[in-house]
């Protein structure tokens, strides 16, 4: 599943290579994908010069030159392509396909829990999933004090909150295990146990790591809109690391179960 730093790739990949390019129609293969009818979603994007596109969570928005927000979200297994004119999508697996001015394609493909959604700006703050993301950790918003705000009287695992959307938006369980092994913590610890220091560490850790990310082109099995793969998963510490040596101390990476996920961790480094 795609997190912040892969998301922030194939945001800004489709932001290069899609900007000012008017759609001019749009197949819809699977209609439940939208969160309007297909015969309303054609009538505005249609003729819809894109604006722009960002990253917002684990979402991929794109303005068009009206009011209105194409928003994209991969689910599971997902991806976003460009092909060319002359090129065939297979109506089975691509649920959107959107036809530019240029006659290239934009092919929307996921096997699970994908969305393409066409909101108002103005209903960003209503729309279900958007109005309920928490911060963007590479935000100017996001602060050590703002964290540790956040962080006070917080009961639950460390690990949780990071996971947690509506607290910090984007962080998945891949990117969250250096995070928290360049931060030396364990990811049972209680949130609100940290010292000032480590929230510090914390917050410094996740801003690497994002970026790193974000530099090596994100993650495993992720790609932007060209196709060019994500190469992160080279520069792990010790996520998906068992058995292999810490790159600090060399001792043993464990894998254990927190919650429902899986983390991987230095036993030595990470109290
Ligand atoms: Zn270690």
């Amino acid at each position: 599943m795609p997190e912040l730093p892969d998301i922030f790739v194939l945001a800004n990949s489709m932001n290069a290579a899609l900007q000012t390019k008017v759609i001019t129609d749009a197949q819809v293969n699977q209609p439940k994908c939208l969160n309007v009818s297909t015969i309303k979603f054609k009538k505005y994007i249609k003729r819809r010069r894109i604006e722009s596109i960002r990253q917002r969570g684990k979402w991929i928005l794109g303005q068009l030159d009206t009011n209105w927000i194409l928003a994209f979200n991969l689910g599971m297994g997902g991806e976003i392509r460009l092909h060319n004119r002359d090129e065939r999508p297979d109506a089975e697996r691509e649920r959107v396909v959107l036809i530019l001015d240029t006659g290239e394609q934009v092919w929307i493909h996921h096997w699970w829990f994908g969305h393409v959604h066409l909101l108002q700006s103005k209903d960003l703050a209503n729309h279900k999933q958007l109005s309920k993301l928490g911060l963007e950790p590479l935000d100017d918003t996001f602060t050590v004090e703002k964290f540790s705000e956040m962080l006070r009287g917080k009961r639950g695992r460390i690990k949780s909150y990071l996971l947690d959307q509506s607290f910090i938006a984007g962080i998945g369980n891949v990117y969250v295990q250096d995070t928290l092994w360049y931060a030396r913590l364990h990811p049972n610890r209680t949130a609100n146990t940290l010292t000032h220091e480590e929230i510090k560490a914390l917050h410094s850790a996740i801003q690497h790591v994002l970026k790193q990310g974000i530099r090596f082109g994100g993650g495993p099995g992720e790609q932007d809109i060209w196709g060019n793969p994500g190469m992160y998963s080279k520069h792990l510490q010790v996520g998906y690391k068992t058995g292999k040596a810490c790159p600090r101390c060399k001792s043993i990476i464990e894998e254990l179960r927190v919650g429902s996920t899986t983390s991987y961790i230095c036993p030595k480094c990470q109290l």
